[in-house]
């Protein structure tokens, strides 16, 4: 059986490797057009910004050995042809035109499978000075390598177009070595993955390092020196000095190949796959970038690029292609990352993406310890659960802070991914002891939050909601329930707040308005809620509480 694999980074050669242990006399040639075999794409922000110190590493098996095509050769009897481009499919004589990039010759590799492992690339906004010298994309580890050497060759100044998770990486491993400037079109970094309110603490983290973020701005135009190298990015929010600018403007699925063939396309655009990753002709898998996926939750075409699907593309691929029948159910939009001391995940979908889709949505934040508070190193997290009102089910998590976001994050996903309701959350028989949780998990402690206000007993309030309130010049009172200790540390910065401590409260409720809306908090509004039951059971009938209290404060 000749299987012939088209993209040698991560969905192709894990597709020819999985083939190899299925089908051990399966003629097995991967086609790549770059110079470079399946690296970890994941790890270029950390390669530019010195921590990984040599490409080859992100090309390396764990114990060393780099995975060039000698070792593909060598070990796993798989021909590679780097600097091969795959040209066009003949889907009725089943071959694929290939061009040898060095010499220009072009022939005809026969298939009985054929698996597209094509990827993405990019997005090139149409603004003029694209061409510079000095302006990158990061789609492959030649421009990684590209951009690490500028920097190492003193640039300074970056700008960097685009607030996703690529620019953020970014951000974050140059900031020790350069400026950097963030232009950003939405009105939030990570808008496709977080909601406003979480986006907007990850905004304070950058800004606190001496990001400069320029948020809902458009970038006009990328300017010269002159002599053909970047010298400035013209913006709706000004003009930006630059050395270095790296567009991290999102990326397309490269599907002209398939699209050629006459493969069916979904409706974002990337190819179409059933569940056994079979492209509208049964002899042509796809997986990887190139492909859409079913998002578990909403059972909707979406398109999730990102390299952990990639890999369990890859493995299903593998099996297919040998002979097998293994499936991939979907995708839920996992994705983490780390932006300074902030660990952000998210999974499901965001309260924004439920509400577009139509749920009936009820959500809650819920900050809390990562480990228990008496142990050394204890970091908060912060916790955003969206469930869907009338089934009780979990739609999706956000969780982020410098505390352990990976454990909750990896629990809701297997949450998400058995169709849990946020009942059968709070009862999972998570792992306690002081070094790593505490004894009622963030997790569990959340779940049991938005039980709460899912039973109607808990009557809170988003905290971007009530900024929004206050902006707006609305009447209502907002109460501080904290110890006077932390009163003098931190406060909300508006003048009217009512400060009275929890221990305090019964005694003092009756200075407080009967006829107004009071808004209670806390640090993080576990107070804030046991404000709610006194002033209740003291006969007060509209008050509320804000979510996360100062901690996730917007
Ligand atoms: P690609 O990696 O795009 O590889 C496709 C290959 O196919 C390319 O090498 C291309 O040259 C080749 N090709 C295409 N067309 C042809 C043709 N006609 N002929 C020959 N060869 C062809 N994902 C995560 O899960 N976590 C992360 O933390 C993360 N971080 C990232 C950071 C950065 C900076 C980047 C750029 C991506 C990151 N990703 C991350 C995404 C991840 O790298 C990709 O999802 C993954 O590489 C996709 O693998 P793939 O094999 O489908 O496609």
């Amino acid at each position: 059986k000749r299987i012939l694999v088209i993209g040698g980074v991560a969905a192709g050669p894990k597709a020819a490797a999985r083939a190899r242990r299925c089908d051990p006399g399966a003629e097995i040639t991967i086609v790549e057009e770059g110079s470079f075999l399946s690296y970890a794409g994941c790890g270029m922000p950390f390669y530019i910004g010195g921590m990984v110190e040599k490409h080859e590493e992100l090309m390396a098996t764990p114990v060393g050995v780099v995975r060039d095509a000698a070792f593909f050769r060598n070990v796993k009897d798989i021909n590679v042809l780097t600097g091969t481009r795959a040209e066009a499919i003949d889907r009725k004589n089943k071959t694929v035109r290939v061009t040898n990039l060095a010499t220009r010759e072009t022939y005809d590799l026969p298939y009985d499978k054929l698996v597209l492992a094509t990827g993405s690339k990019p997005v090139r906004p149409p603004i003029p000075g694209m061409d510079l010298a000095g302006v990158y994309t990061l789609g492959n580890l030649e421009e990684a390598r590209a951009v690490r050497q500028a920097v190492e060759q003193g640039a300074r100044r970056v700008v960097i177009i685009g607030g996703g998770l690529i620019g953020l990486e970014l951000a974050d491993t140059l900031a020790a070595k350069a400026g950097i400037t963030i232009v950003e079109l939405m009105d939030h970094v990570l808008s496709t993955l977080l909601d406003p309110e979480l986006s907007i603490l990850v905004e304070r983290v950058l800004r606190g390092k001496g990001v400069q973020l320029f948020l809902g701005s458009r970038v006009e135009r990328i300017e010269g020196d002159g002599r053909g190298a970047v010298a400035r990015v013209v913006t709706t929010a000004g003009s930006f000095d630059a050395d270095l600018v790296v567009v991290a403007a999102g990326v397309r699925p490269r599907v002209e190949l398939a699209r050629e063939a006459g493969l069916e396309l979904g409706e974002t655009g990337a190819i179409k796959v059933n569940e056994y990753l079979q492209t509208s002709d049964p002899d042509i898998y796809a997986g990887g970038d190139c492909v859409e996926n079913i998002h578990l939750i909403s059972g909707r075409p979406v398109y999730t690029p990102m390299g952990s699907v990639a890999n369990r593309h890859g493995r299903v691929i593998g099996d297919n292609v040998a002979g097998g029948r293994d499936t991939f159910s979907g995708v839920l939009g996992t994705a983490i990352l780390k932006v300074f001391e902030m660990n952000i995940g998210r999974t499901g979908l965001s309260e924004s993406e439920a509400r577009r889709l139509g749920y009936h949505v009820e959500s809650f934040i819920c900050p809390a310890p990562d480990r228990a508070h008496f142990y050394p190193g204890s970091k908060p997290v912060i916790i955003k659960l969206v469930a869907d009102a009338s089934t009780r089910k979990l739609l999706g998590a956000q969780i982020l802070g410098p505390g352990d976001v990976n454990k909750r994050l990896d629990v809701m996903v297997a949450a998400l991914s058995m169709g849990a309701t946020v009942d059968q959350l709070a009862t999972f028989d998570l792992a306690y002891a002081p070094p790593f949780s505490t004894a009622l998990d963030p997790l569990t402690h959340a779940a049991n939050c938005l039980r709460n206000k899912l039973d109607g007993r808990a009557r809170s309030i988003n905290p971007l909601e009530v900024k929004k309130r206050l902006a707006a010049g609305e009447d209502f009172v907002l109460l501080d329930v904290r110890t006077p200790a932390e009163f003098n540390e931190v406060r909300l910065p508006y003048p009217n707040v009512v400060f009275i401590p929890l221990g305090k409260l019964r005694e003092r409720a009756k200075e407080l308005p009967r006829d107004r809306e009071i808004i209670v908090f806390c640090k993080v509004s576990l107070r804030g809620w046991e404000a709610q039951t006194i002033l209740e059971s003291l006969g007060f009938t509209n008050v509320s509480f804000f979510e996360g209290g100062i901690a996730a404060w917007p």
